[in-house]
C-alpha cells in the first residue's frame, strides 16, 4: 500500500508538474505521466499548491510553547531567572511530554519536517517526537560549571540520551550532545563532552556567541572570543551545530568556515530579546553554512519556519542597504536543505528512491495571487495556515488540514491545565 500524488509542483529542482508515487519509506516512481494508483493506495492531488522537502528547524526547545507569552518584554537575565528557570524546575516529564507535542502539532502544521530540538527530559521528547512521525535531532541540555558532583552526572545522561536517541525510529531520530553554551559549561565538562559526541558518533549542539554581553565577558576571563574558546578546546573536530553566532568577528568566522561549523541562525529570537542581527551574509560568503531555526517559543513566541526565513530575508536586507542579497532561493535553501546537511539527513529529492518527505501548501489563497515565481510565492507571500499535507518518512502526518498523528486538542488543553498548577 503506497501513496500516490498527483500534479505535484516543486518549488526546488524541477520546473514542470509531475505525478508521484511513494511506498514505504521512499519514492518509487516519478513521472510526467500520469500513475494509475495501486489497490489500497492513496491518492492526494497537488493541484494549486507548491511541493517542496519541507522545513528543517536547526535550532529550538520545543517544550518551551508551555511558557509562550509568559514573560515578554523584559531583560534576558530577568526573563531567564525570574520567569523561566523557577517554572522549568518544576517541570514533570509528562509536562515536557504535552509541551513537546503542542509544539510538534504547530511544526507540522507549518511545514517543518524536521527539528534539531535541546531540552530535558528528553526520553518524554523523545517519546512525543516518535510518536509524531517527525523527523529530530534530540539532545540533553547540559548545564554543569564542572565535572564534580552533579556535573558528571548531567553529561552522563547527556551521554544516556544521545545513545538511546540516535537511530531511533528506524533512523528517523538522531541524537547530539547538547553542552548548552561556553558560559554554562566549564573547561573539563566541555572537553568531556566533545570527546563522547567523537565517541558515539553525533553532533554537538549548543548556542554560541549569541549577546554582546556573553562575548565581552568572555574575552575577559579568558582571552578569547567564544568562537576561538571552542577551537582551542578542540569542540570543532566533532560535527557542530551552533546557535545564534550573531556576535563573531571575521577571526570567528574564517574559524566557523574552516571547521564546517553549521550556524543556526535564530533571526526572530535575537531580535526579540535585543541581541542584534546576525552577519549571516558575511559568513555565507566566507563559506559558512547558515540554516535556520525558531529557537524555543518562549523568545519567538511561535514556532513558524515561513515567519522566521521571512525575517531573515528582510533583517539582512536592511542591515546590508542590499535589495538583491540574500534571493528568496537563498533563503529558502537555507531553511531546508542547508538545514539537512547541517544535521546530517539525507537530501530531500523528489526522484525515484529519494526519501519521501513532501509538503504541500496551497498557493491558490487571496493573498498568494497571482503567482509568477514559485519560490518568490513562498518566500514572501505564503503563511503557515495555507499548509495543507506533510509527509515525512513515507508517513502522511497531515492530511487536508487535518493532524493524523497528534491529539492537537488533547494536548493544547494538558498545556493549559499544567501551565495553571505552575503558577498557582
Ligand atoms: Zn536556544
Amino acid at each position: 500500500m503506497g501513496t500516490v500524488l498527483r500534479n505535484i509542483r516543486p518549488i526546488i529542482g524541477l520546473s514542470r508538474t509531475v505525478n508521484a508515487r511513494f511506498e514505504g519509506k521512499a519514492f518509487v516512481e516519478v513521472s510526467e505521466e500520469e500513475i494509475e494508483p495501486q489497490e489500497g493506495d492513496v491518492v492526494l492531488d497537488g493541484r494549486g499548491k507548491l511541493a517542496f522537502s519541507g522545513f528543517v528547524n536547526a535550532h529550538t526547545h520545543l517544550a518551551m510553547v508551555i511558557f509562550r507569552g509568559l514573560a515578554d518584554d523584559v531583560p534576558l537575565n530577568v526573563w531567564l531567572e525570574e520567569h523561566i528557570w523557577p517554572l522549568e524546575r518544576s517541570l514533570k516529564p509528562e509536562d515536557v511530554y504535552w509541551g513537546t507535542m503542542l509544539a510538534l502539532a504547530e511544526a507540522i502544521r507549518g511545514g517543518t519536517t524536521c527539528v534539531a530540538d535541546m531540552y530535558f527530559h528528553t526520553d518524554e521528547v523523545g517519546r512525543a517526537v516518535e510518536e509524531s512521525g517527525i523527523r529530530a535531532l534530540v539532545s540533553y541540555g547540559v548545564i554543569a560549571g564542572s565535572l564534580d558532583g552533579r556535573g558528571r552526572a548531567e553529561l552522563d545522561r547527556a551521554v544516556t540520551e544521545a545513545k538511546r536517541w540516535n537511530g531511533a525510529a528506524d533512523g528517523r531520530i538522531k541524537g547530539a550532545i547538547s553542552p548548552h553554551a561556553v558560559y554554562t559549561c566549564g573547561e573539563d565538562v566541555w572537553r568531556e563532552a566533545v570527546n563522547e559526541a567523537e565517541r558515539i558518533g553525533v553532533p554537538i549542539h549548543t548556542h554560541l556567541s549569541e549577546s554582546l554581553h556573553e562575548v565581552a565577558e568572555w574575552k575577559e576571563r579568558t582571552g578569547l572570543s567564544p568562537v576561538a574558546y571552542l577551537e582551542w578546546i578542540g569542540a570543532f573536530r566533532v560535527p557542530t551545530i551552533a546557535a545564534h553566532c550573531v556576535h563573531v568577528d571575521e577571526d570567528d568566522m574564517a574559524i566557523l568556515a574552516e571547521r564546517g561549523v553549521s550556524v543556526a541562525h535564530c533571526p526572530k529570537s535575537n531580535a526579540k530579546l535585543g541581541n542584534g542581527i546576525a552577519p549571516v551574509g558575511r559568513m555565507r560568503n566566507l563559506g559558512v553554512r547558515v540554516a535556520i531555526g525558531t529557537d524555543g517559543a518562549a523568545s519567538n513566541n511561535r514556532l513558524d519556519m515561513l515567519e522566521e526565513l521571512r525575517m531573515s530575508a528582510l533583517l539582512q536586507r536592511a542591515r546590508n542597504g542590499d535589495p538583491m542579497r540574500p534571493s528568496a532561493a537563498e533563503t529558502l535553501a537555507m531553511a531546508t536543505e542547508a538545514g539537512r546537511e547541517a544535521l546530517g539527513l539525507p537530501t530531500g529529492g523528489l526522484e525515484a528512491g529519494d526519501v519521501a518527505d513532501i509538503v504541500l501548501i496551497d498557493a491558490e489563497r487571496s493573498h498568494t495571487m497571482p503567482k509568477h515565481d514559485p519560490t518568490a510565492t513562498l518566500v514572501y507571500a505564503s503563511a503557515a495556515a495555507d499548509v495543507t499535507d506533510v509527509i515525512v518518512d513515507g508517513r502522511v502526518l497531515m492530511r487536508n488540514g487535518e493532524l493524523l498523528t497528534i491529539d492537537e486538542e488533547k494536548a493544547k488543553a494538558e498545556v493549559t491545565g499544567l501551565l495553571a498548577r505552575l503558577k498557582g
